[in-house]
């Protein structure tokens, strides 16, 4: 059986990055920019501007009064030169006129009979925001590494920039095994329960950064599972599969992506989620995530996400960590690495985690409540009460 890591690490290797497509700034958040910088055709701004309503003036005339000769709009015409003496009325974001190299803000001064008195000589250069005082023409832009956010949308935007590069995201097709299934919505026979992996593995793909292919839930039926790890193969990158991987008579997800290409590993040791088949199948990475839906979403996290992001070109799983310390003696699996399902929070001692509720890889109710998995060693059976540990969060923390 692998390690965490071990597995991890054969996920990981020779996997390929999507290709490069260029989409409109509208479709883009989320979406993971090319690892190139970006050079600026423009100055941010294009060119001197005012950070104040008020006068520009030359801080040379020193003086306090001075005639207004005219008035500088955002987007509006050109204002007259500022020649020696005078002041022309700007507002926030309107061009410095020439011979300006200040800008009085209006509550320091006072207009009346086109002559504005200000409070006392300017120092030079104030509320002025010079050309490519944010990006400069010609600047090789580094965009920070990850999914584009609402931030870096708008600086590409304020370069000029109607577009941008970024990695096609990796096709996921998404296949539910099992006699028992039956699509959420319809109703249920003798021994039938709801997919809930198809749904929830398709968020977390898209969660991911991945693109989702949800394929009809196939029975326990080799001919069916391996037709449909096909079929799904033509229009994807990668295939996961869920239930049918264990040693039980029905499944069969690891024999049919061993006949249809090679079976690298089927087990981790790992808690929740030990049966866990990779393989290859027409050069594509086939996994066949457990059944049970705690299993399935918690091994995505920890195996699935960090090889989309991998695809991505991202290093990681790209989630937060914090140290947090536990009350209670929570059972576990001793060989394995467990992921225990915790609602962590913050007190004047750091981070405390505490039980999301039953930590049985059936109860989805506890997993929808947690914001994290507390990573408890491989040796331990329990954690114990006050130590600290590792907590993956997966969402906001209170
Ligand atoms: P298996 O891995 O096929 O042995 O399934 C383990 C457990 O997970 C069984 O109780 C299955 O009924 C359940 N299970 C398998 N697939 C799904 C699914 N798509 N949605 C909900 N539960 C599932
Ligand atoms: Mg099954």
């Amino acid at each position: 059986m692998l390690t965490v890591d071990e597995a991890l690490a054969r996920l990981l290797a020779g996997l390929g990055e999507t290709d490069v497509e260029r989409i409109p700034l509208s479709e883009a958040l989320g979406r993971v920019p090319i690892d190139a910088p970006l050079i600026s055709a423009h100055d941010v701004p294009p060119f001197p501007n005012s950070a104040m309503d008020g006068y520009a003036v030359r801080a040379a005339d020193g003086g306090v009064v001075r005639p207004v000769i005219g008035e500088s709009r955002a987007g509006g015409p050109p204002a007259p030169a500022v020649e020696a003496g005078t002041a022309v009325r700007i507002m926030t974001g309107a061009p410095v006129p020439d011979g300006a190299d200040t800008v009085v803000p209006i509550e320091d001064a006072e207009e009346r009979d086109g002559v504005v008195t200000v409070a006392a000589p300017p120092r030079p250069g104030t509320h002025v925001r010079s050309a490519g005082h944010d990006v400069r023409r010609g600047d090789a832009v580094e965009l920070p590494r990850g999914p584009l956010t609402p931030s870096v949308i708008g600086l590409l935007a304020a370069m000029g920039n109607s577009d941008v590069e970024v990695h096609r995201r990796p096709r996921v097709a998404i296949l539910s095994t099992g006699d028992e299934l039956r699509p959420s919505g319809a109703s249920l026979g003798h021994g039938q329960i709801f997919d809930a992996n198809g749904p929830a593995l398709a968020a977390a793909v898209i969660e991911a950064g991945g693109d989702p292919r949800l394929l009809d839930p196939a029975p326990d039926d080799p001919a069916v599972i391996g037709e449909r790890i096909r079929a799904g193969l033509e229009d994807a990158d990668l295939l996961i599969a869920s239930g049918g991987v264990s040693v039980g008579e029905h499944d069969h997800v690891r024999g049919e992506i061993e006949r249809l290409g090679t079976l690298d590993f089927w087990r981790i040791a790992v808690q929740p989620g030990k049966p866990l088949a990779f393989g290859r199948v027409f050069e594509r990475a086939v996994i066949g995530l457990p059944g049970n839906p705690v299993s399935a979403l918690v091994t995505f996290e920890l195996f699935v996400r960090p090889m989309l992001r991998a695809m991505l070109g991202l290093a990681g799983d790209g989630r937060l960590r914090v140290r947090a310390r536990v009350g209670e003696a929570l059972g576990k699996d001793a060989p394995r690495r467990a992921f225990l399902r915790v609602r962590v929070e913050r007190d004047a001692d750091g981070y405390r985690a505490v039980s999301a509720g039953g930590q049985s890889s059936s109860q989805l109710l506890p997993l929808a409540w947690a914001n994290a998995l507390l990573v408890v060693p491989e040796g331990l059976s329990a954690t114990e009460p006050g130590a600290s540990y590792e907590a993956i969060l997966l969402g906001a923390v209170a």
